[in-house]
């Protein structure tokens, strides 16, 4: 078999990495955490449960394409016209989704760097052009984001919280920014981990689109909410890109239990954030746990802790890894751990404690 590209796969793919699953870890007290994705920790709720299983009585019917229970429900939930809210396969989903609307080749996209994966992918799938913006202090550094904003840039996006540092822009500055960002721009608030901030500093991005027609906002189910297994995210935004977005939508792709869970999910919200609270103090209990044992970590309003280790990163990572927990490493530049369970927490400070040097 030739090793030379078929001329019928676009160049486009070149560029990007093929995929690579990440692997189960096991430490030697049988111990297997997965601090890798920003995962909730926690199964579904027994009710989310029930509505699955009273789902799946159906399961030889398509889905509701327009999925109007969820799209209803978070209509009321976010106090918004159904007009405004799309749907998606995950947020990343979504994601393809704004590109497919967006941008053509020659197109560009802003965002900070480092930041989600799956911006760069998803960039490169669509043939547009990516453009970097360094993060400054492990933060967004919108001033540098407003300046790389052309005549062809199609889309911004702003991760807030941001993956993997889990620092956060603040209010008066990201509506700033949103001000001068011109109106052939529209900017993506890309807020998987919203559930998680606690600094009141923070805005909540379904409040900053409202007067402003070129700003969209993306959540997501899987993580606050615990149904990363079920693919189900969203967007909220001003109808002609809701309806944009609802146009590329793979026809079906929001399954049925997907969106019954979602239902039976903003109906337990309560007991949901209950369960994020358990994270959010864990969370501030690792980072001061690392912090008083020397380590150097940037404040974070999401699920995860960042460890910027440089050239250790693989090595740290391999240390985690043989004690059964898996991390996220980025070579050269960090490592990203997701909080899990007090215990799992508690294995991976007690790793970072012996491990023999710090950032
Ligand atoms: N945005 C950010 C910033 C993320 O970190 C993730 C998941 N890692 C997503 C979007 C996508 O999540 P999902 O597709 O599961 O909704």
């Amino acid at each position: 078999v030739s090793e030379r590209k078929p001329p019928y796969l676009r160049s486009a793919l070149d560029s990007i990495p093929p995929y690579r699953p990440g692997r189960k870890v096991v430490g030697p007290d049988g111990r297997s955490a997965k601090l890798s994705s920003n995962e909730s920790p926690f199964g579904p709720l027994p009710s989310v449960r029930q509505a699955i299983a009273d789902a799946a009585a159906d399961l030889n019917r398509y889905p509701d394409p327009a999925a109007a229970e969820l799209t209803a429900a978070l209509a009321r939930r976010f106090h918004v016209p159904e007009e405004h809210v799309a749907l998606g396969a995950g947020s990343v989903g979504l994601l393809q989704q704004l590109l497919e609307a967006t941008a053509e080749p020659g197109a560009e996209v802003v965002y900070a760097w480092r930041s989600f994966e799956a911006y760069p992918l998803l960039t490169g799938l669509a043939g547009a052009t990516p453009i970097h913006v360094p993060l400054r202090e492990e933060t967004h550094d919108l001033e540098a984001l407003a300046a790389a904003v052309t005549d062809r840039t199609r889309m911004v996006f702003v991760c807030n919280p941001n993956n993997p540092t889990g620092t956060a822009v603040r209010e008066t500055e990201l509506a700033e920014f949103l001000d001068t960002v011109p109106e052939h721009v529209l900017v993506v608030l890309d807020e998987a981990y919203r559930e998680y901030v606690q600094d009141p500093r923070v805005p909540d991005g379904v409040q900053l689109y409202r007067d402003r027609p070129n700003v969209a906002v993306l959540r997501t189910f899987s993580k606050a909410y615990g149904l990363a297994a079920l693919r189900v995210g969203f967007l909220i935004g001003h109808p002609q890109v809701v309806d944009a977005v609802r146009k590329t939508l793979v026809p079906f792709a929001v399954n049925h239990l997907a969106q019954a869970a979602a239902v039976a999910s903003l109906a337990a919200e309560q007991e949901l954030l209950e369960r994020v609270a358990v994270t959010v103090k864990e969370r501030e209990r690792v980072r001061a746990a690392l912090l008083a044992d020397g380590w150097t970590v940037p404040e974070t309003e999401a699920n995860f802790v960042w460890l910027r280790l440089g050239e250790d990163t693989l090595d740290f990572a391999a240390a985690c890894e043989q004690a059964g927990i898996a991390v996220r490493p980025f070579a050269g530049e960090g490592v990203r751990v997701s909080i899990g369970l007090p215990d799992d927490n508690d294995a991976f400070l007690t790793v970072a404690r012996t491990y023999p040097k710090r950032n």
